[in-house]
C-alpha cells in the first residue's frame, strides 16, 4: 500500500458527507492504529466519546477493549481499530441501512489496503454487516462467538471471528468470562497464524 492511498482514505472519510450522520456529528472516526496491523478490530459506530475527540474505542468499552488487546500480549498501536460506520448516530441510535451502505466503502478500502490476517467483529452489528460480506450465514452472537472462519472478504483471505461487544460485558456482566475466553482464543489464533508465520527461518530450514 502506498502511505499516500491510504492518507487520502482517511482524508476523504475526515470530509465527508455521504450520508444523514454526517449532520449529527462532531467529529468523524476513521479508525486508528498501525496500517500494516495483522489484526483488525471492528465495531459499530462512534460513541459520544468517540465523536467528542475523533477516536475509536476510547469510552468505557474502549477501556476495555485495550485491556483484552493487552491481555493477549499486544497492545493497541499494534493492531488498527475501527468501525463498520464512521460517525456517530444521533442518540446512539443504530446505524440504519442506507447509511450502513453509504460507508461501508471506507471499511471496504481499509480492509483490503491493511489485508489483516485476522478481522474480530465486535457486537452483532458489526457481525452481521462482515459474515454475510463474507457470504457466511451470520446466526446469533450466543452460537457464533468465539469461533474461527476462513473467510474472503472484499478479495482478502482471512479468519474472521466474532465476539460480544466490549459495551454489552460492560451491561451484562455475565458475558464477561465469555468476552475473555473468546480473546484467548485469539491470542491462540494470533500466535498461530502471525507470530509463527512472520518468525524468520532458520539457517537449520535450508538443510
Ligand atoms: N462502540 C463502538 O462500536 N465503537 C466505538 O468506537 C465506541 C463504542
Ligand atoms: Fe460519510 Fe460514513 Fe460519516 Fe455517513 S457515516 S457521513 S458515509 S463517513
Amino acid at each position: 500500500m502506498s502511505s499516500s492511498e491510504w492518507s487520502k482514505l482517511i482524508d476523504d472519510i475526515k470530509r465527508c458527507s455521504k450520508c444523514r450522520l454526517s449532520k449529527y456529528r462532531r467529529n468523524p472516526v476513521p479508525g486508528e492504529g498501525n496500517p500494516h496491523a495483522k489484526i483488525m478490530f471492528i465495531g459499530e459506530a462512534p460513541g459520544a466519546r468517540e465523536d467528542a475527540t475523533g477516536r475509536p474505542f476510547v469510552g468505557a468499552a474502549g477501556k476495555l477493549l485495550t485491556q483484552l488487546i493487552e491481555s493477549i500480549g499486544l497492545k493497541r498501536e499494534e493492531v488498527y481499530i475501527t468501525n463498520v460506520v464512521k460517525c456517530r448516530p444521533p442518540n446512539n441510535r443504530d446505524p440504519e441501512e442506507d447509511e450502513i451502505s453509504a460507508c461501508s466503502p471506507y471499511l471496504t478500502k481499509q480492509i483490503q489496503l491493511i489485508k489483516p490476517a485476522i478481522i474480530v467483529a465486535l457486537g452483532r452489528h458489526a457481525a452481521k454487516f462482515l459474515f454475510e460480506s463474507a457470504g457466511l450465514k451470520w446466526r446469533n452472537m450466543g452460537s457464533m462467538h468465539g469461533r474461527v472462519f476462513d473467510a474472503v472478504l472484499f478479495g482478502i483471505k482471512t479468519k474472521l471471528i466474532a465476539t460480544y461487544h466490549p459495551a454489552a460485558a460492560l451491561y451484562y456482566p455475565k458475558l464477561r468470562p465469555e468476552l475473555e475466553e473468546d480473546f484467548s482464543k485469539l491470542k491462540k489464533l494470533y500466535s498461530r497464524e502471525v507470530a509463527v508465520k512472520s518468525k524468520p527461518r532458520s539457517l537449520l530450514d535450508f538443510f
